[in-house]
């Protein structure tokens, strides 16, 4: 699977030490070398780095996260005890009541930065329910905290939670409730045994936490790992491939897969984990699944990843698999525009590991941040909008963990011609108070491909599936609203860029005028401005932002493209130039009798 070790440079490995060597995952190791003095010094130079980029966070906000924990600790157990007292449970079962806190996520494993959350599981008594103690009493003591703000209960959710902030600290709280009526404090839950009689979002919530001892049982070295997986983190991050609901990877794929690198170079130190992961992942044969440890079979009958069994398994393109009973694939949110932009950057990581190796570039460069808004000549703006704040927190999620789907349908109308790139970042326009905010996708040709004469693409239906799939929300409320608009690349707006990012091409701001459609799409009306330069159609989705009264909020005032409902459809045809609906001299649409369709450029990358 994994191209042989050269290991030029690096200490010879004792015999001993090979013979002595535990072994930790399904894969023996690559090598066991550990390292020269070059890699080292290489070490401290990234190490130097990782600290100087602010990914670690100061003594004063760990010490305010554990005092954070204790008091959730505290308000844990007196819930429970209260709930066993109201359900008329003798004195000393009162006494004995308890509830136990447990960490899991980045900071379980150690990796978290400065304002990460802190992800949590609370474990109660057999007679303490999700459904009602958990998300409406305890909910309820929550709400009327001082300390608590942006309480959010997602309770329909994959694994349940209630979100907050606890001192302005953001917490991921889960509930499992074991088949024990008093749980002990030291409880051992790497054990199957607390499995017993429990449904599967019990199941799934508890996972998070034995996933992370798991993990931290099945490699060599704890510290080694911390180190590289942060720096992998903060890597993805940059190149903008970390983010689960997009269909990127996660904190707990990117965990398992700097866990599988460890496994593969047991001695290996940090610098030359990071070169070895490139390596590694650059030439891993996906679908071949990543694994810390045999896929244990259990008694207890829940499903496990099995592909030759389940064939939904089979579709996993980039399977990661977790290491604690039962194995699942946490990857399942991987799709083949994903997983293509993944590998990518891994060929983009490899190669800067290469030039480090050779002295030919230094650590920063393998930070760069990726070019996404240079990379094509055309996006879709999905623009979300909310009548305030807490209901555009809500929408904004759902919708979010809804664009994967959008990417996925795109691709399977136009048989793959059509490749999205989803990009992770949300982006918001500070300079005005709106409840808005929005995401971008790449959009390009399948390369290789000949492009045929006037051939179209045409996703009216596919977009309009998906808005539908979308505002079936079941938490929907007025307000809530979604627009999803072709932008070329110089029309994208001005708040993407970070301060001091030099534009490559000028920005224009082009005021139009739209109307909402009778189904709550906008549409453009007329424009103003006899300039032809300035007749494009989708020139508007750069226009001024005005959201002075959030509660009234249009697309236009939002800032969101007037020619939204033109993106019913999208077609294309080449070049780009021809492809843009051009207005005529005399102010009307050249093409105002055609349906309306998104004209877009299907070029290779820019
Ligand atoms: P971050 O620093 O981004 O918070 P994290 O590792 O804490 O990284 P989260 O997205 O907060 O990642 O997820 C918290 C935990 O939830 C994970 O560590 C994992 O245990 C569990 N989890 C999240 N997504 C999945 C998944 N797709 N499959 C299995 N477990 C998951
Ligand atoms: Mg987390």
């Amino acid at each position: 699977m994994v191209g042989s070790e050269r290991e030029n440079g690096s200490s010879p490995t004792p015999p001993a030490q090979k013979a002595d060597v535990k072994k930790y995952g399904v894969m023996n190791p690559i090598s066991y070398a550990g390292p020269s003095e070059v890699d080292v010094q290489k070490n401290a130079l990234l190490e130097k780095l990782l600290m100087d980029s602010g990914i670690y966070e100061s003594a004063e906000e760990t010490a305010r996260r554990e005092e954070v924990l204790s008091r959730l600790d505290k308000i844990i157990k007196d819930w429970v005890k209260q709930l066993t007292r109201q359900k008329g449970y003798t004195e000393k079962m009162v006494e004995e009541a308890n509830g136990i806190l447990r960490t899991f996520g980045s900071y379980r494993l150690g990796v978290h930065g400065p304002n990460a959350d802190i992800d949590t599981l609370c474990i109660g008594p057999s007679y303490v329910t999700r459904e009602h103690d958990f998300f409406v009493i305890l909910h309820n003591i929550l709400l009327e905290m001082e300390e608590v703000s942006d309480l959010q209960p997602v309770d329909d959710a994959h694994v349940p939670v209630m979100k907050f902030k606890f001192q302005g600290i953001s917490i991921d709280l889960l509930y499992a409730s074991i088949s024990l009526l008093i749980v002990p404090e030291d409880l051992d839950i790497s054990h199957n045994s607390v499995l017993y009689n429990t449904d599967e979002k019990t199941v799934r919530s508890l996972n998070g936490c034995r996933v992370a001892d798991q993990i931290l049982k099945l490699i060599p070295n704890v510290e080694n790992f911390c180190t590289t997986l942060r720096c992998l983190k903060f890597w993805a991050k940059r190149r903008g491939v970390y983010s689960n609901v997009t269909g990127f990877l996660g904190g707990v794929n990117w965990a398992l897969l700097v866990a599988q690198v460890c496994q593969l170079y047991p001695n290996a130190i940090p610098s030359m984990l990071v070169s070895r992961f490139f390596r590694v992942y650059t030439h891993w044969r996906w679908p071949n699944p990543v694994m810390l440890c045999p896929i244990e079979e259990d008694e207890l009958g829940f499903n496990v990843w099995d592909p030759r069994k389940w064939s939904r398994d089979r579709t996993h393109l980039m399977p990661i698999i977790t290491p604690a009973y039962p194995c699942m694939n946490s990857s399942y949110n991987v799709s083949a525009s994903t997983l293509r932009v993944m590998v990518e950057q891994f060929h983009f990581g490899n190669k800067v590991c290469e030039e480090i190796e050779l002295n030919k570039a230094n650590w920063s460069a393998l930070f760069e941040p990726s070019l996404f808004f240079e990379s094509y000549k055309n996006y879709l703006q999905v623009d979300i909008i909310a009548a305030d704040a807490d209901d555009l927190l809500s929408w904004r999620g759902w919708v979010e963990s809804r664009l994967r789907l959008l990417t996925l349908k795109i691709e399977r109308d136009t048989d793959g011609m059509l490749q999205c790139h989803p990009f992770p970042n949300e982006y918001v326009d500070t300079s005005k108070p709106c409840s808005h905010c929005a995401f971008f996708m790449g959009l390009q040709r399948q390369p290789g491909v000949k492009v045929q004469e006037g051939q179209q693409f045409d996703i009216r239906a596919t977009v309009d599936e998906f808005k539908q799939g979308v505002n079936s929300y079941n938490h929907w409320r007025p307000g809530m609203d979604i627009f999803v608009s072709h932008v070329r690349r110089r029309q994208l707006p001005a708040y993407i860029f970070p301060e001091g990012y030099k534009r490559q091409r000028q920005l224009r701001h082009t005021p139009q005028h739209s109307t909402r459609t009778s189904n709550g799409d906008a549409e453009r009306s007329s424009s103003p401005s006899s300039d032809r330069r300035f007749k494009r159609k989708h020139d508007a989705s750069i226009a001024d932002i005005g959201c002075g009264k959030p509660k009234k909020l249009s697309p236009e005032s939002a800032g969101i493209a007037p020619s939204s409902p033109v993106i019913q459809g999208l077609a294309c045809e080449s070049p780009i130039e021809q492809n843009v609906v051009m207005e005529s001299e005399d102010g009307a649409n050249s093409e105002s009798m055609q349906p309306p369709t998104i004209r877009l450029s299907l070029e290779s990358t820019a």
